[in-house]
């Protein structure tokens, strides 16, 4: 850290030091990047607040964000490398080492694993989120030299699928709300329109606010006129506030798909202009719709035929209108169809890289290129032995999608193989909690990674997969002791980049970028040849811009230039042509790509593996386990497994919840407040009875990310990440056969009264 000479991102009064930055990694970390102010005195920071000069969040900030100071100064935090020998797992046998000792040791065993297995023997396990999801591939290829990476959740169910039919639908980036948020003026920019209406979809962005969506602009968008239509099996707060509320069975989200894409289509109410220039396939595209009527879509969907006729047509009569689409996509083995649904209709409706619309990015390098670089950089023949499934299926995943690396599913299936092709020695977890928050069967997955020989960890605090697996941690420093850029969405589709700016010491902790450059001059020098993380990141923002990371500490945000109908001046494609960036150049309707890889090229419904209607299983198992489970609802006081051991956030919400109509629960014997079963065929969680209307009383859902680390910390009870665990219920390698989707967010269950979290 320098001093505050001419620094106008950190300013000095009353001894009192003011720094302004982005908050984007562990913990409260969203691939957002919402605006902060760190007061710091005496090198401790003593209070955030959010920065009301950030153009996006003005100011604004979550619990996440405002409890910071609680995660900073920790009791528990992890503050130094420690290490345990193997056969300790699951106890607190750890000892304190030095940096210098744990890089000696990462490099003798990568080294071992390299000379007696192969790199291809080393693999990568990362969640979500924050810096990490940029830099896990890299760890992987540019450190261990390793294809293999994994993000564990079944089916690479978030954010990948969404992002690898943008590509193949649009040839771009995830489209997304446009809320002005290129331009400095915002709403006021006169080359803006509010949209009239915004379609809310498998959503709920106030509390997530995912990837590069600031939720509070759909509150912003509100008051100024925009109406909503929000496509959720649960009454949050955007529903309750919604012209149209579309409450659906979930899992049944491609059957409404059909539906509003029938009504617009029947009715003759879409953009013709649009379709007849920009569309491709829309004849056939129109056919497979055809059928779905909103009366069939209603036995389905159990959305009524009338609301969801309406909703079309208001969605489709009053441009521009906007739509978003989330993590319900991901999340069901049709998602990948429901996706193409809702890209298709956004488009039909002429709403795609309009004002007001869905914004869509030019393509662009900063980050892509280094990542892409990141991949080839291994010999063809080690990047052949990425782990897939030995009989080629998955195909779109493992060739084609946005999200390099193996597949979960295929990696237990690997794990459990007698004799592999080859072994899987090294593991390094790159902030991910699997055990209480990605992996469908946790326990399974604990099992099957017992058998890795050494694994290394990143982490903030003693989580219970950290404890369950690793021989090496090493602690992270927080968004407040080092630097990076944030990049909503990832690098595409990016409004703005943020600074984030260092106020603190991180004491002998280090940042992911920074191990992973040590360790990869270390490891593999050739390809690591920056001193710092500011020389890196100076390169990338010049395969961009002609401004450096210095200019952007110095502004703490700068927007992107944008422009509305790229499609018509070449803007969206890398040859220049108009047209979007697909093979036919169009928008399409009817997918091109897909048949390449052996799938349908126009959308289809599948009901759910676990439903009341699916064909796959009993009617035994039907009738014992009546209710539609759905899991993940988000809340403002927690990210995904994260601030459980936040003093003032968990004493608002101290325990896991699972949500039941009053006459389901009373049908049980259940009253609000009591310990509550979900069973299913798969397995079981416990989690505390919340009564609600918000959903049909056929339908509970349960919280999601759960651990207790008030508890015992020593195995088998590992803080307990399967009590309340719901993804006990969730199957193995029931996906899409494009390798994308699972069913978390759709399967059934049966519920009971017990007499604590432990029964
Ligand atoms: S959404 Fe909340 S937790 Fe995430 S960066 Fe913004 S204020 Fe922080």
């Amino acid at each position: 850290m320098g001093t505050t000479d001419e620094k106008k991102w950190m300013t000095e009064e009353d001894g009192i030091i003011k720094v302004r930055s982005c908050a984007w990694s562990a913990p409260g970390d969203h691939p957002t990047g919402c605006g902060v102010i760190m007061s710091v005195k005496d090198g401790k920071i003593i209070k955030v607040e959010g920065d009301p000069e950030h153009p996006i969040s003005q100011g604004r900030l979550c619990p996440r964000c405002l409890a910071f100071d609680e995660v900073q100064y920790h009791p528990d935090r992890l503050l130094h490398p420690m290490k345990r020998d193997p056969k300790d797992r699951g106890t607190d046998k750890w000892e304190r080492i030095t940096w210098d000792e744990a890089y000696d040791l990462i490099e003798t065993e990568v080294r071992r694993v390299w000379e007696q297995h192969g790199p291809e023997c080393c693999f990568v396990i990362t969640g979500t989120g924050r810096e990490t999801t940029l830099w896990a591939n890299v760890y992987a290829t540019n450190v261990l030299g390793s294809p293999n990476r994994t993000g564990v959740i079944s089916g690479a169910s978030c954010y990948g699928p969404r992002c690898t039919m943008a590509n193949y639908h649009l040839g771009a980036g995830y489209p997304e709300l446009d809320y002005a948020a290129f331009f400095p003026d915002r709403y006021d920019d006169p080359r803006y329109e509010v949209p009239k209406y915004i379609v809310i979809w498998g959503k709920d962005p106030i509390y997530s606010n995912s990837d590069g969506l600031f939720g509070h602009a759909v509150v912003d968008l509100m008051q100024r006129g925009s109406k909503l239509i929000v496509i959720d099996p649960r009454l949050t707060w955007l529903a309750a506030h919604a012209e149209y509320h579309l409450q659906l069975r979930p899992g049944t989200d491609a059957a409404l798909g059909m539906g509003l894409a029938n009504v617009i289509i029947q009715e003759d109410l879409y953009d013709h202009e649009f379709v007849d220039e920009w569309c491709y396939g829309f004849k056939a595209f129109a056919e497979c719709v055809s059928e779905w009527t909103p009366e069939r879509v209603e036995e389905v969907t159990w959305v009524p035929a009338d609301v969801l006729r309406e909703a079309a047509r208001a969605f489709a009569t009053n441009g521009p209108s906007s739509a978003m689409w989330g993590l319900a996509f991901d999340m069901q083995e049709n998602g990948v169809q429901a996706g193409h649904l809702f890209l298709g209709i956004v488009a039909i409706c002429g709403y795609l890289d309009v004002p007001g619309g869905l914004t869509l990015a030019a393509p662009a390098s900063f980050m892509g290129k280094w990542r892409y670089d990141a991949v080839v950089s291994l010999p063809p023949e080690t990047r052949d032995k990425l782990i897939k499934p030995l009989d080629g299926r998955y195909s779109v995943y493992t060739t084609g999608g946005a999200m390099p690396g193996a597949l979960g599913d295929t990696m237990i299936d690997w794990l459990e193989m007698e004799n592999p092709p080859f072994p899987l020695k090294l593991g390094w977890i790159v902030g991910s909690n699997l055990l209480a928050c990605s992996a469908a069967q946790p326990e399974r997955w604990l099992k099957n990674l017992q058998q890795v020989e050494f694994f290394i960890a990143n982490e903030i605090f003693m989580t219970p997969t950290v404890m369950a697996l690793a021989d090496l941690v090493l602690p992270v420093s927080t968004w407040a002791e080092h630097i990076g850029i944030v990049m909503p969405h990832f690098g595409r589709n990016t409004h703005f980049l943020g600074a984030m700016n260092q106020a603190v010491d991180p004491g002998d902790t280090k940042s992911d970028f920074q191990i992973m450059l040590d360790m990869g001059k270390r490891l593999r020098p050739d390809i690591w040849p920056w001193e710092d993380e500011e020389a890196f990141l100076d390169e990338q923002l010049h395969t961009e811009y002609d401004w450096d990371f210095k200019d952007l500490q110095q502004d703490v945000v700068r927007q992107q230039p944008f422009e509305y109908y790229k499609f018509r001046t070449g803007k969206l494609r890398a040859d220049k042509d108009p047209g979007f960036d697909t093979p036919t150049g169009l928008v399409e309707l009817k997918s091109s790509i897909y048949p390449m890889f052996g799938e349908e090229a126009l959308p289809f419904f599948k009901e759910p593996y676990y439903s009341p209607y699916s064909d796959r299983i009993s009617d035994e198992v039907k009738a014992e386990y009546p209710l539609v489970l759905t899991t993940g609802g988000r809340n403002i006081l927690y990210f995904h497994s994260e601030h459980r051991n936040v003093p003032s956030l968990r004493s608002l919400h101290p325990d896991p919840l699972v949500t039941i109509h009053p006459e389901t629960a009373a049908k049980h014997g259940i009253s609000d407040g009591d310990w509550v079963a979900i069973e299913n065929p798969e397995g079981r969680c416990v989690q505390r009875a919340s009564l609600s209307y918000e959903a049909d009383p056929r339908i509970i859902h349960c919280e999601h990310g759960w651990w207790f680390p008030e508890q015992t910390s020593e195995a088998p009870n590992l803080y307990g990440p399967f009590k309340a665990n719901p993804n006990n219920l969730i199957p193995h390698e029931i996906i899409g056969s494009t390798g994308y989707g699972a069913n978390y967010k759709s399967v059934i269950a049966k519920i009971y009264k017990v007499d604590g979290l432990d029964s």
